[in-house]
């Protein structure tokens, strides 16, 4: 595997490799659902391309970008293992010289849920994705559905601009438990790690409801909203049940639906979501 630092020596390895590349774009502090991501690209490309990027540009001035979990020599070698072909670790220098301005101005599907507690997120992943598609000129470009308002966020873009590469979502990856894995994760104290599995747990319960033939909005939301009652080491940010192309919140949940949860657990704020139907 080879690693680079700059644009221009991604361009050039791209001039001289042959063959249909897959990207698969993260922040590092790898994990299970990222390596994912890497073996889903590696079945389905002839090569394969990961960046590591902590993007400050998606994090708000409260958020924990300083905090971020970094660790490249990890990273580089794990990748080495997945069959990884080129890791991609810029710095923030070279994705945003000096005097940058332009970025990507995201719609509708931006707004509600994580794009209201965490302004301007949004408009920073597009514009980072979109910098990385044009760097790489991948075919396909994989994403976790662990994001999954993210993935939603991406595919509008790439429809909306007319990018020519394939966007392919993969699984969410969870721990034994149920917990989503999130490069965060390693930043909860033991008991919030035991708390932290209410995430998946208020998912559950809403689940079950909706089984059961629950279609309102507002009583999933509800059944959510319990099961985090029962977790004092949790505050919950929200819990929505939105349209997964839009994620417009929904009052019936007729057709398909996502549930999704956002919460702190001590200083660390985490997220995961379930389709539905
Ligand atoms: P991040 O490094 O957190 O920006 O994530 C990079 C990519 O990995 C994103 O497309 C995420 O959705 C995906 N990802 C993160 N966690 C998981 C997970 N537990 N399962 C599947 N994909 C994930």
């Amino acid at each position: 595997m080879k690693m680079v630092t700059t644009v221009a020596e991604v361009r050039g390895w791209r001039r001289a490799e042959r063959g249909r590349l897959g990207l698969v774009p993260t922040m590092g502090a790898l994990h299970e659902g990222h390596l994912s991501l890497v073996a889903a690209a590696r079945r389905e490309s002839d090569r394969v391309a990961t960046s590591v990027f902590v993007n400050p540009t998606q994090f708000g001035p409260s958020e924990d970008l300083d905090r971020y979990p970094r660790d490249l020599e990890r990273d580089r070698l794990l990748l080495e293992q997945a069959g990884c072909d080129l890791l991609f670790a810029p710095g923030a220098e070279e994705m945003y010289p000096a005097g940058t301005e332009t970025g990507i101005d995201v719609g509708p599907v931006a707004v509600p849920l994580e794009g209201e507690r965490r302004p301007g997120h949004f408009r920073g992943v597009a514009t980072v994705v979109m910098k990385l598609l044009q760097i790489a000129t991948p075919d396909r470009a994989y994403f976790g559905e662990k994001d999954a308002q993210q993935l939603a966020v991406i595919r509008r873009m790439v429809r909306d601009l007319n990018v020519p590469v394939e966007i392919r979502a993969c699984p969410i990856v969870r721990e034994p438990d149920g917990l989503a894995l999130s490069s965060r994760n390693r930043h909860l104290s033991p008991e919030e790690r035991r708390a932290a599995v209410v995430l998946s747990q208020a998912l559950n319960e809403a689940e079950r409801r909706w089984r059961e033939g629950e279609r309102h909005g507002e009583a999933l939301r509800e059944a959510m909203r319990g099961v985090f009652a029962r977790e004092p080491l949790a505050r919950l940010d929200y819990a929505g049940v939105a349209d997964p192309a839009t994620f417009r919140e929904l009052d019936l949940a007729a057709g398909p639906a996502m549930l999704l949860v956002a919460a702190w657990l001590g200083r660390t704020r985490l997220i995961d979501n379930r389709r539905l139907g």
